[in-house]
């Protein structure tokens, strides 16, 4: 079986202004320095205008640093939008592409999901595509095909355990405080990894992150599923002892 290292990836979302988000991310830092080696990595996706201030904030400490959603195309008339190139000039490793609240808020296609994980491929970012089907999906019984239609149009050519990593985020259980239950994640978890192994020649290394109101108190039990490789947290990670709560849950 492949080796994932675990990825707990924390997603602030449109939180925190400029002392809080730099208070945060070096209190994850903090926590990591007092660890000593973890067997997980660690990400922080702050709002864009907080990325420079974080990546300053958590420089050498082994804390990651991503971009919520970036354009598929280099530079432009794109009023509004950042670049992968600028994501990764102000100190980002990786990029959220396809985010449930991207697809609704802003019709985002997966046609437009590949495109922008290409383009973060192309700047030196590693990608993290979000799928997941609604509730009224997953109550048709649909939740499998709609995941696998997903995957089908937003994973670009191109893509590797190295540059792109998958997160599956039921709808229903974002910032819901109703998460999967371990089997239904394990079910989807490995009908992906069955799906990424037959598309991409390293699809049995490609970490899938598991999303959806995941605290502390029920991290152990996902973390544990087979072919979970971390989390993808919003409402916990804007808080240093649950983010690190859960990231510890991986030991
Ligand atoms: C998310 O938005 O990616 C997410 C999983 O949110 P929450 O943890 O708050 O459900």
């Amino acid at each position: 079986m492949a080796e994932r290292r675990k990825l707990i990836a924390g997603n602030w979302k449109m939180n925190g202004l400029r002392a809080d988000g730099v208070a945060l991310a070096r209190g994850v830092a903090e926590k990591l320095k007092a660890a000593g080696p973890v067997p997980f990595d660690l990400l922080v996706c702050p709002p864009a205008t907080l990325i420079w201030p974080v990546a300053e904030a958590v420089a050498g400490s082994g804390v990651a640093v991503g971009g919520q959603d970036c354009h598929p195309k280099t530079s432009g008339a794109h009023t509004g939008d950042t670049s992968p190139a600028a994501l990764a000039e102000a100190g980002c490793r990786y990029v959220i592409v396809g985010h449930s609240e991207r697809r609704q808020d802003h019709a985002e296609s997966d046609a437009l999901v590949a495109a922008k994980a290409a383009a973060a491929h192309a700047a030196g970012l590693t990608a993290i595509i979000c799928v997941g089907e609604t509730l009224a999906q997953r109550e048709a019984g649909q939740a499998g095909a709609v995941v696998a239609s997903q995957l089908a149009g937003s994973i670009p050519p191109g893509s590797t355990a190295v540059n792109t990593v998958v997160a599956y985020e039921p709808v229903w259980a974002i910032g819901t405080g109703r998460n999967a239950t371990p089997a239904d994640v394990a079910e989807i978890h490995a009908l992906i990894r069955a799906d990424l192994v037959k598309r991409l020649e390293s699809g049995a290394a490609v970490r899938i992150l598991y999303g959806g109101s995941v605290k502390p108190g029920n991290a152990g039990e996902l973390m544990a599923v087979p072919d979970v490789d971390g989390a993808l947290v919003g409402g916990a990670s804007l808080k240093v002892e649950d983010f690190w709560g859960i990231a510890a849950s991986c030991r």
